[in-house]
């Protein structure tokens, strides 16, 4: 068996002395007070991008969901265990969350993956069904720029597929009625891990603008 890595260990020792022994009074709060993010992060598994990080945040600041690729799925039948959508709706409606950030980045895997091999990997990957949800993107990038280099192709895709994401949340009802109502705010972001920015997208001119 291997050993646990040292380095997560003096990690968890450096953590305890900065957020307990200095006393500051953080945990102590959270813990009696409860947790209330006001902002749910759909982010990818990549070790790189940890929104928590990228976003400088403290415990309690946001509601995390990581997968591969940053999806969200649709709405669906009951059958299956659905642990993004789970996570979705309790940020929503139990913690009433009042932002919900897709944040998807450059160099990913999971969509670098599907670009490369048109979402078929190997018989019963559980990937392939999971990138499947943003097939569509792919397809689109293909026709909308066949010329465009490889790297330039899954740039796009990325970014798409953040957008397949957005409409993927409004197909639930209780995501839905509390953007219609004003109270929730859906946002799409790109972080270029290459060149350290921050992209939002635009509605208005359908675009990923620096933030
Ligand atoms: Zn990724």
């Amino acid at each position: 068996m291997k050993k646990i890595p040292r380095a997560l260990v003096e990690g968890f020792q450096r953590f305890r002395e900065q957020h307990f022994e200095r006393n500051d009074g953080l945990f102590q709060q959270l813990v009696k007070e409860g947790q209330t993010p006001k902002t749910l992060v759909v982010g990818c598994c990549d070790s790189r991008v940890d929104p928590a990080i990228v976003l400088d945040c403290e415990p309690g600041d946001l509601f995390v969901i990581r997968n591969v690729a940053n999806l969200v799925p649709p709405v669906e039948g009951r059958a299956g265990h659905h642990g993004t959508t789970a996570a979705i709706e309790y940020g929503v409606r139990i913690l009433g969350v009042e932002h919900i950030i897709v944040l998807g980045h450059a160099h990913c895997g999971g969509i670098g993956t599907l670009m490369k091999t048109a979402g078929v990997t190997v018989p019963g990957s559980f990937i392939d069904d999971w990138m499947c949800l943003v097939e569509s993107a792919r397809t689109s990038v293909l026709k909308d720029m066949p010329e465009a280099p490889f790297d330039v192709q899954t740039r796009e895709c990325e970014k798409r597929a953040i957008l397949i994401s957005l409409k993927n949340l409004m197909t639930f009802s209780w995501v839905h009625e509390k953007v219609e109502s004003g109270q929730l705010t859906i946002h799409g972001w790109y972080f270029d891990i290459a060149h350290g920015q921050l992209l939002k997208y635009n509605k208005e001119n359908e675009r990923f603008e620096d933030i």
